[in-house]
C-alpha cells in the first residue's frame, strides 16, 4: 500500500518515540520489517526510488557521472564518500533543486526526472534537511513547521500540533528559534520536513555540527523516529562509523557513481575494491599466492571467502592479527587508544596494522610473532 492510499488513516493509539509520546502510524506508513543486518545479501523489496543514468555536470567538470541507485521502500540509506565525489549534488538532483543532463529518476514507482518529464521540487515529495537545520529566525516554531503544508492544513492546526509532539516539542509552538536549545531546533527542523508527508527524506551531513555527545544522541534519535514511521530515508556523511551505526544499508560513492551498496556487515566484509575496503577503516594488504580456498604469505596462510588462483593481494583488517612474544616481527610503533591498541609491526621491508582489545602489552623494539586469527577474508587479483 502506497504512503498516498494510506497518509489519512491517523491512528490514535500511542507508542512510545525517541521524544516521548507519539501517535503510532502518524504518516501512515506500512510497518517495515527489517532484515537481518548480518545477512550477507539484501533482500530486494520495491525500490522507493530508482535513479538509472544519472548525469550532472558544473560547466567543464562532469560531478554524476552516470550514477544508478535503488533505494528501498522504508530504509535508511547512508550515502558514504569523500569529499567531492558529488553527494550534495546527488541529493539535490533528487529533491529537484538541480536537473540533470542525463538519466531519470522514479520516486514512489512515478517519473520525477526522465521520458520527457521533469517535476517541479514542490511537487516530488522528496524532503531535505540540511547540514546546519536551518529554522526561519522570524516565524515561531509552530509556523517552521506549518512551513511546508497547504494553507487548509496548516490552519487546520493538527497536523503542526501532531508534528510537535512527535518530537518532544508539545507546547513549544509559540517560541522563536533563538528561544529554543541546539536539540531543540533539530527537532524542529526534522518536524518541519516530516509535516507535508514526504516520500523520501534526504539529510545532508546532518550530524556533522554536533559535538561528539550530543551527536550521537541527536543520530540516534533521528535514525529511531525515521525507522519507526517508516520514512524512505538518505543521508550522506563521510563518517565510516555514522553510516555503519545509522545506516540499514551503506552505499559507497567514488568520483560520481556507486560501486558498492550492501548492509554495513556485508561492504565490512566483503569490500567489492581495496578503495572501498580501505574507506570503511584500517587495512592491509598483504602480497600473496593464491590456491583454492587459501593463500599463502610470506609469513603464513590465510583462509579466502572465494576460492582464486595466482598471485593476489588479501585483506587483512588489523583486528584479526594476533601478536605473540619473540619471533622475527618487530613493534615499530604503539597507540594505546583506550579500548584497545594499535600496533604497527614491522619485518624485512614489510609493515602490517594491527589491533588488540587490551592494555599495551609490548613496547617499541620488542620481538614478536603474528597469526591471522580471522574469519576468510578476500583476495583481490594482481597483475604483475
Ligand atoms: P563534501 O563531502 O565535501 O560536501 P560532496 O561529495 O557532497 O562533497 P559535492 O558538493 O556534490 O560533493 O560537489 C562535487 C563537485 O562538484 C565538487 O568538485 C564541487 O566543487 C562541484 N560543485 C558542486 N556544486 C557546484 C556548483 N554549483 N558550481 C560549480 N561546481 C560545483
Amino acid at each position: 500500500m502506497s504512503l498516498e492510499e494510506h497518509s489519512d488513516s491517523f491512528s490514535p493509539e500511542v507508542a512510545r518515540s525517541p521524544w516521548g509520546t507519539r501517535p503510532e502510524q502518524l504518516l501512515g506508513t506500512p510497518t517495515v520489517v527489517r532484515e537481518d543486518r548480518e545477512a550477507p545479501h539484501h533482500k530486494k523489496r520495491l525500490p522507493a526510488v530508482q535513479i538509472k543514468g544519472l548525469v550532472k555536470g558544473f560547466g567543464e567538470v562532469e560531478v554524476l557521472k552516470g550514477l544508478d541507485l535503488e533505494v528501498e521502500g522504508g530504509e535508511l540509506l547512508a550515502l558514504l564518500g569523500p569529499s567531492g565525489c558529488g553527494k550534495t549534488t546527488l541529493l539535490r538532483v533528487l529533491s529537484g533543486l538541480e536537473t540533470p543532463e542525463e538519466g531519470s529518476i522514479q520516486v514512489g514507482g512515478e517519473v520525477m526526472v526522465g521520458e520527457g518529464v521533469f517535476r517541479a521540487p514542490q511537487l516530488r515529495r522528496v524532503g531535505m534537511v540540511f547540514q546546519d537545520w536551518v529554522l526561519f529566525p522570524h516565524m515561531t516554531v509552530a509556523e517552521n513547521v506549518g512551513f511546508g503544508l497547504n494553507k487548509a492544513t496548516r490552519n487546520g492546526g493538527g497536523r503542526v500540533g501532531e508534528m510537535l509532539e512527535l518530537v518532544g516539542l508539545r507546547g513549544l509552538g509559540r517560541r522563536y528559534p533563538e528561544e529554543l536549545s541546539g536539540g531543540q531546533a533539530q527537532r524542529v527542523a526534522l518536524a518541519r520536513a516530516l509535516a507535508p508527508r514526504p516520500r523520501v527524506l534526504l539529510f545532508d551531513e546532518p550530524f556533522s555540527n554536533l559535538d561528539a555527545g550530543l551527536r550521537m544522541q541527536v543520530r540516534a534519535d533521528v535514525a529511531a523516529l525515521v525507522k519507526e514511521l517508516g520514512v524512505t530515508s538518505v543521508f550522506v556523511t563521510h563518517d565510516q562509523e555514522e553510516a555503519f551505526v545509522v545506516g540499514d544499508r551503506v552505499a559507497m560513492m567514488r568520483e560520481g557513481r556507486i560501486v558498492q551498496i550492501g548492509t554495513p556487515a556485508h561492504v565490512y566484509r566483503y569490500p567489492a575494491s581495496p578503495w572501498v575496503a580501505s574507506f570503511l577503516g584500517e587495512a592491509n594488504f598483504v602480497d600473496a599466492t593464491a590456491a583454492g580456498s587459501v593463500a599463502s604469505t610470506e609469513w603464513g596462510t590465510i583462509p579466502l571467502i572465494e576460492p582464486s588462483q595466482g598471485r593476489c593481494r588479501v585483506l587483512i583488517r588489523p583486528e584479526h592479527l594476533s601478536l605473540q612474544p619473540g619471533g622475527g616481527w618487530q613493534v615499530a610503533e604503539v597507540e594505546y587508544y583506550g579500548h584497545d591498541t594499535g600496533y604497527q609491526i614491522k619485518q624485512n621491508g614489510y609493515t602490517l596494522q594491527t589491533r588488540a582489545i587490551a592494555h599495551p602489552e609490548y613496547r617499541r623494539g620488542d620481538p614478536i610473532t603474528v597469526t591471522y586469527i580471522g574469519p576468510p577474508t578476500i583476495a583481490y587479483p594482481t597483475t604483475s
